[in-house]
């Protein structure tokens, strides 16, 4: 089992890293609500976590470009 961090924008993998060493408390997970939680963890089928985040790229077109974000959840 693995923590697997990918960018919630482009898909892209940010990093990941053995769950055996670490914990959910270690990971900052406790500061989110239930619905952050909800949000941005996921797990897959063989039982790793999935983490959304927002890479470098992403965080820096959002930076620039606000409206962005709107278009990449368009459902929401
Ligand atoms: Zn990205």
């Amino acid at each position: 089992m693995s923590v697997k961090y990918i960018c919630r924008h482009c898909q892209t993998a940010i990093g990941e890293i053995d769950s055996g060493a670490i914990d959910e408390a270690r990971l900052g997970f406790h500061f989110l609500t239930p619905e952050e939680r909800r949000d941005i963890i996921s797990y897959s089928l063989n039982g790793d976590t999935v983490v959304k985040v927002i890479c470098d790229y992403c965080k820096e077109a959002l930076d620039t470009n606000p409206e962005l974000s709107l278009l990449a959840n368009p459902l929401q």
